[in-house]
């Protein structure tokens, strides 16, 4: 391919509609106007629900790689800018077409006007400029209206045209934070970072929350945590709250409890609760996890319908029906994987019993707490020491910035 001079952005889902849709295009624009911070060569203007980039001699390729981060973009188009005159738009036409590996055999042009003071319309425009690729071509290319191996697109805009052919796919979805805020519970590992993913897909802003067990658990695992939450801030146009939770205590008194097979279904209620205390702090409506149906024992249906017992807000699992090797191929896709393979202690995994439950009984597990009157408190205190910190793609301390 040519090297691109411009991009043609497609912003949202069209089946938005007034309020909504300017929202959601507000959104959008932050975030490209944020990606095109770095580029400051390049010129932004957006008209009727499309952005125009014109790059003035700006990377087209990382440009590219960013609006893949850009959540609720529908699709993209590299292109070339003429002046608005027949013969410029004429000559960069043939030169786009040239530039198109492997060559066509057959092409179409095709024109919108929607500058109408340009004194042909899109039908002439489509002829006059087929007309000059086929002469200057001779012979070599055959015009195919229905199924042309390229379609040469022609923009008319007010100060100047734009020739492109290509439609690349957005990622989808909608802008971070349009549809709300949600606590992510994040672990090391290769699920949750995954369904944070799927979660800012869907227009979720989300705020990590991590248990530690330190001293147990080391410095570095924590580190770890933090470095995936900052893959995940590169799709933000802004930073990723993350809360530390201490859990070191409330983990080894319900150790020290007792609690054989139900330890895990214990912690895991305990997490939950915390994490909904957290999510009213920050006023989140949801709570995401990163479970697969069946995974592990606390992942089977009877132990999540205990785990999440007494939990008021939604138990979002983005993965709950993918396979492993799915939710592999996405995160490599995310680059978290090879963070999330670093082999750091969690804490899920210092104290596991020889068999834990798949199937616990709820009566048990509320008795059983109800013994455990040490927990509430160990569970508040833990909300108040938990550390936020502010995650953004590339910050140099890791806890520099509090509330
Ligand atoms: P992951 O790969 O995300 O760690 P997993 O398959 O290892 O998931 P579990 O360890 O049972 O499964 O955890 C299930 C989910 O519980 C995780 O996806 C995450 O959402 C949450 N979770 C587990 N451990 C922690 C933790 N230390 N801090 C926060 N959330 C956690
Ligand atoms: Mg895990």
């Amino acid at each position: 391919m040519q090297e691109p001079e411009a991009i043609i952005i497609r912003l949202g889902e069209l089946t938005l509609k007034g309020k909504n849709r300017r929202r959601f295009e507000k959104k959008m624009m932050e975030q490209i106007a944020n990606l095109m911070k770095a580029y400051p060569k390049a010129t932004t203007h957006e008209e009727y629900a499309r952005v125009y980039v014109v790059l003035n001699g700006e990377p087209y390729d990382e440009i590219a790689a960013g609006l893949n981060r850009v959540f609720g973009l529908t699709s993209y188009s590299p292109a070339l800018t003429a002046g608005l005159d027949l013969e410029d738009i004429r000559r960069r036409a043939l030169e786009w077409m040239r530039g198109k590996t492997p060559a066509p055999k057959t092409f179409k042009v095709s024109a919108k006007r929607a500058n109408k003071a340009f004194p042909h319309t899109s039908q002439e425009i489509g002829h006059l400029v087929g007309g000059y690729i086929l002469r200057q071509e001779d012979g070599k290319l055959a015009v195919d209206v229905h199924k042309p191996d390229m379609e040469v697109k022609i923009d008319i805009r007010q100060n100047e045209a734009f020739v492109f052919s290509d439609s690349i796919p957005g990622t989808g979805g909608y802008p971070v934070g349009s549809n709300g805020r949600a606590m992510l519970m994040l672990s090391g590992g290769i699920d949750s970072p995954v369904a944070g993913w799927q979660s800012m897909r869907r227009g979720l802003e989300i705020e990590g929350v991590h248990f530690h067990s330190y001293p147990y658990t080391s410095e570095r695992a924590q580190q770890k945590v933090i470095d995936l939450t900052r893959k995940l801030a590169r799709y933000t146009s802004d930073r990723i709250v993350l809360h530390m939770v201490p859990f070191t205590e409330i983990q080894t008194r319900l150790n020290q409890s007792r609690t054989d097979s139900l330890l895990i279904t214990l912690m895991r209620r305990s997490m939950f609760r915390i994490t909904e205390q957290l999510a009213a702090e920050r006023r989140a409506g949801a709570i995401v996890t990163g479970e697969s149906l069946g995974q592990v024992a606390s992942q089977t249906l009877p132990s999540m319908q205990v785990i999440g017992d007494g939990i008021r807000l939604p138990i979002l699992r983005p993965l709950i029906m993918s396979d492993k090797t799915e939710i592999i191929k996405q995160a490599e896709a995310i680059d978290t994987f090879n963070l999330s393979i670093l082999p750091y202690e969690d804490c899920c995994t210092l104290f596991v019993p020889k068999s834990p439950a798949t199937s616990p009984n709820l009566n048990v597990v509320e008795r059983m707490e109800k013994s455990l009157d040490f927990l509430p408190e160990l569970e508040r205190e833990a909300v108040e020491r938990t550390e936020k910190l502010f995650i953004r793609e590339h910050d140099e301390d890791k806890f520099d910035e509090y509330f």
